[in-house]
């Protein structure tokens, strides 16, 4: 429905104003009795921020799975009578931002196969980085595999690979397969009759387990579990596998623990009220915001956020620096999420489609703007430009996160390292090209200290260039070519 001719997205019509995405959110639900496609449907909504680009539900029904899916929102992909048409006792779900693969209906989720004992639906989080590898094996296991159905991602290519082992089930199929597979996945699939889920040796995009009271919910945040009334159990661990049927829930640990949890989500890429390690992720950015602020500090009138994904450390920032807070950026939450071109005019109007100063509180003001990150620095240039026009007399930028210098090969999609604006300038040439009064962002010392995580247990690696899971050769050479010769419009 939302393709166009070319099976392209339309929805990129504001991409010039994006931050990171993130790859996807992972919903799976065990529970006889219950209408699952709605749970699922419930639970992609809240990881909806995950994933904005397709959507997908399976559901068995114990004789066979049926899948439903196509590129849009949730809300837009599914309607009640879709979902009427989608019965059974589990379901898996699936919403996406492309990080592998083009945007095209074929590469939505979940994906589908056939294997001898039943048939396999999988959806993922992350991105594998021994793909080419794994593709490899596929063409020696189906020669036809691949290439014929036109399926281009990394999670095709593990569904392929589950499905085509000499195994007597899918748990076992996926018990061979799993340590087979390197970089970041968290994935949930199922046959007729079992939901499965397993989680990287490093995991590093976050999986959680929840109780319903007839059944099991896994998702990739506990906001997923809240908005369909399952109660946080645990988070599944690195190297975990387990599945789910009639008899419970079964554990089996594929690989040993070495955690490596993605550092960005608590910056940025997770909800606000979700739980990650135990901890919420408000408080983490408030604590990282507070950190700011002694890191950074600045004489000023007035701490305002960039919404909605700066508030929290905007509010940390605010304590810790004794500046009143307030709201002078006022968020059209809707209009990034449209698919419907915007005109030229429109278009001209650039970040204000997405944000409005709130000219009686900025007017006069010396302003401390606080956001989570800088990738290109369109947006921020955009943001002090407005906040000038709106009056403002000062004009302090405070990031709450350290420059992103390196791309993300683990399922976010940043930019090549050409694009980010951190890894060819320095912080003083970045302040001037955004044309802020000050720039401060918090260190990598004072952010990890606020998630309260070990060092050696987290990925930080756009900020460092530390990759913990080895890259590729060819998977490395198109994102980290360093070219820049003018800083690049977002
Ligand atoms: S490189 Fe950055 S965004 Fe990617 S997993 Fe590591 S910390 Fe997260």
């Amino acid at each position: 429905m939302n393709r166009r001719p070319d099976g392209l997205l339309n929805h990129n019509i504001l991409d010039a104003d994006k931050g990171p995405q993130d790859a996807c959110g992972v919903f799976g639900v065990w529970a006889p009795g219950e209408e699952v496609a709605k749970l699922a449907f419930y639970g992609l909504y809240a990881l909806q921020h995950r994933g904005q680009e397709s959507a997908g539900i399976a559901t068995s029904d114990g004789q066979r799975i049926l899948v439903y899916k196509d590129m849009g929102l949730v809300s837009q992909v599914f309607t009640e009578s879709d979902l009427a048409t989608l019965p059974g006792d589990l379901a898996i779900g699936h919403c996406r931002y492309s990080t592998t693969g083009s945007s095209t209906w074929v590469n939505a989720q979940p994906t589908l196969r056939p294997t001898k004992y039943g048939t396999l639906a999988l959806a993922h989080n992350g991105n594998l980085t021994n793909t080419g590898e794994l593709a490899e094996l596929v063409q020696k296991l189906e020669p036809s595999v691949g290439r014929e159905r036109g399926a281009t991602t990394d999670t095709e290519i593990m569904t392929a690979l589950i499905s085509l082992q000499n195994e007597k089930n899918v748990e076992a199929s996926a018990i061979s397969v799993l340590p087979q597979l390197e970089g970041a996945f968290s994935l949930v699939f199922m046959d007729e009759h079992t939901l499965y889920a397993a989680r990287d040796r490093h995991g590093v995009r976050p999986l959680v387990l929840g109780k319903l009271e007839t059944g099991w919910v896994v998702a990739s945040e506990s906001a997923a579990l809240d908005i369909v009334g399952a109660a946080f159990v645990r988070e599944i661990e690195p190297g975990e596998f387990i599945a789910i049927d009639e008899n419970g829930v079964r554990s089996k640990r594929w690989a040993t623990a070495e955690p490596k949890g993605c550092l960005f989500e608590y910056v940025y890429l997770a909800r606000p009220d979700t739980l990650i390690a135990g901890q919420g992720i408000h408080a983490t950015r408030v604590a990282i915001g507070v950190r700011l602020a002694q890191e950074a500090p600045v004489e000023a009138d007035l701490v305002i956020p960039v919404p909605e994904s700066g508030t929290p450390a905007a509010i940390g920032f605010a304590k810790g620096s004794g500046i009143p807070f307030g709201i002078g950026l006022v968020k059209n939450s809707y209009v990034g999420r449209t698919f419907i071109q915007p005109s030229q005019t429109i278009r001209q109007l650039g970040i204000r489609l997405k944000l409005n100063p709130l000219r009686e509180i900025i007017e006069g003001k010396r302003i401390v703007v606080v956001d989570d990150s800088i990738v290109r620095g369109n947006t921020q240039r955009a943001i002090v430009r407005m906040l000038r026009e709106a009056g403002a007399r000062e004009i302090h930028v405070r990031i709450s996160s350290p420059p992103v210098k390196w791309p993300c090969f683990y399922g976010i999609d940043f930019a090549t390292r050409a694009e980010l604006i951190a890894s060819g300038l320095e912080v003083e040439e970045i302040r001037r090209s955004i044309g802020a009064d000050s720039l401060g962002y918090v260190s990598l010392a004072g952010l990890i200290e606020s998630t309260q995580i070990a060092e050696n247990s987290l990925c930080s690696a756009c900020f460092t260039g530390n990759y913990p899971i080895r890259i590729p050769a060819d998977m490395s050479e198109g994102k980290m070519r360093l070219e820049i010769t003018e800083v690049h419009g977002h």
